[in-house]
């Protein structure tokens, strides 16, 4: 089949690589003639493992190019996917559709002959027929069946994840569109991943309500983890006990510095504003939204607690800026309130990540960048790991108490125990697990 993608991030360039892997033919269009021309030149904008590889074989076998024009591609394609960005309007926390809607209607005047557009980005219900309201002023001649078709990739697990979905959600209203939508997924449904046809508006809600059930359950185990703080429990071992539960399932029970990324933030809140627009407030959701903004500040009083109380003019050692490992995403990464709140206190903040820090120079200036977890160490009077980059498992700790002023790691993911680090010399605090078993600085303690 012949495809178009528009936009080519981090989910437009993954569906088009892995619908080209498919065998279609695809077009990856972005406005962002930077990112066209280094895809050309066979750079890859984003850090996604296997994603490089992949991109470089279907360029070779011809079935994938790119271009920065609509009218290259979207003329002769019988799919058109709008995979550009919806991020949190400034102000009031709506999703901003600007894109979304500029797409529609350049889609608009490009198409030719019956074509199906599919909305990937992730929208708020009630966008597809404003889409096909747009396409349809723009061009009364434009034959389009307008799709819902929402992503639920992982970034960092990207590819898999498209290749093997939990299941694939395809929202229709013209009925034309269920055998195009179930050509353009044929070999994921020959695989057995469930193709579950709904209405539109149903599949722009299951988004949301996927994405913000996952964020509630990061958040009840982060409030867990306050818990077991203060009553001298372990959260590991409550999220295990709780997990093995099928009803439950152990996923996105991992106690933390709380959610981050380019999904999670925006789409909860989205969601609240959303339900508040159809008088239908989700007020489990506005919670999770505001347990989770505080916690990150939380966390910086954390750190602040290990150190004594006081971080003026100590250097804090920070492991890991994106929002979690193997991805160089920093939006809205825990990091950045954490680091911004130590040096709000009068921290000086060196960061190491293995592949965020040109991400993160843009957004946190004030930080001193090093090139290894070793570097880090140097002079620190404590470090931070926020996040579980799998080179942060491992780590030489004799190598790093030795580099160190004072020997202090606050774990952040609970990735060391409280015995291991203290067999190597270091005063050791994490999330939800006592002390001398884990190790753990209250949040209660922490913020006195
Ligand atoms: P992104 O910011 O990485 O990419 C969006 C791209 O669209 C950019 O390259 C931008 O230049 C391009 N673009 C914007 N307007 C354009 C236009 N008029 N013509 C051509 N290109 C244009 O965004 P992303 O992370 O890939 O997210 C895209 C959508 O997918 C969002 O709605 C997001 O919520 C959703 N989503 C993201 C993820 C994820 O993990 N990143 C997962 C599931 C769903």
């Amino acid at each position: 089949m012949k495809i178009a993608i528009v936009g080519s991030g981090y989910v437009g360039l993954v569906t088009g690589v892995c619908l080209a892997d498919f065998g279609h033919d695809v077009v990856c269009i972005d406005k962002d003639q930077a990112k066209i021309g280094a895809l050309e030149r066979g750079e890859i904008p984003i850090y996604e493992p296997g994603l490089a590889e992949l991109v470089k074989s279907n360029v070779a076998s011809g079935r994938l190019s790119f271009a920065t024009a609509l009218a290259t591609a979207v003329p002769a394609a019988e799919v058109v996917f709008i995979a550009v960005g919806t991020p949190s309007r400034r102000g009031d926390g709506h999703a901003d559709l600007r894109y979304v809607y500029a797409v529609a209607r350049e889609v608009a005047s490009a198409v030719s002959g019956f074509t199906v557009v599919v909305t990937k980005s992730t929208v708020p219900v009630g966008t597809g027929d404003e889409v096909a309201h747009i396409i349809a002023t723009t061009n009364a001649a434009a034959d389009v069946a307008v799709v819902s078709n929402p992503e639920f990739l992982r970034e960092g697990a990207a590819i898999d994840d498209f290749k093997h979905p939990d299941r694939i959600v395809v929202g229709i209203e013209d009925e034309r569109a269920r055998a195009v939508m179930s050509e353009v997924y044929r070999p994921l449904y020959l695989n057995k991943s469930p193709l579950m046809f709904t209405s539109r508006r149903t599949a722009e809600l299951i988004k949301y309500a996927a994405n913000a059930f996952l964020a509630m359950k990061i958040t009840f185990i982060n409030e867990m983890a306050d818990l077991c703080e203060a009553a001298g429990g372990n959260v590991q071992e409550v999220a295990r006990g709780m997990g093995l539960d099928n009803r439950i399932g152990s996923k996105f029970l991992h106690a933390g510095p709380g959610y981050g990324g380019s999904c999670f933030p925006k789409d909860t809140m989205a969601l609240v504003k959303i339900a508040q627009d159809f008088g239908s407030p989700m007020r489990l959701v506005e919670t999770t939204v505001q347990i989770n903004d505080q916690r990150k500040r939380a966390m910086s009083r954390k750190v602040i607690a290990a150190c004594g109380g006081d971080v003026r003019g100590k250097t804090i050692g920070v492991l890991g800026l994106t929002f979690k490992p193997n991805t160089d995403d920093m939006r809205e990464a825990p990091s950045i309130d954490i680091i911004q709140g130590l040096l709000d206190k009068g921290a000086r903040v060196v960061a190491y990540d293995p592949h965020g820090m040109e991400a993160a120079k843009e957004l946190i200036e004030t930080v001193e960048y090093v090139s290894s977890s070793y570097a880090v160490a140097e002079d620190a009077d404590v470090l931070v790991l926020i996040t579980e980059w799998n080179e942060f498992r491992s780590l030489d700790l004799d190598r790093l108490r030795a580099a160190m002023k004072s020997p202090v790691l606050v774990d952040l993911r609970n990735v060391y125990s409280f015995e291991e680090a203290s067999k190597h010399g270091f005063t050791y605090f994490s999330v939800g697990r006592p002390v001398g078993a884990g190790g753990t600085l209250g949040l209660t303690q922490a913020a006195e």
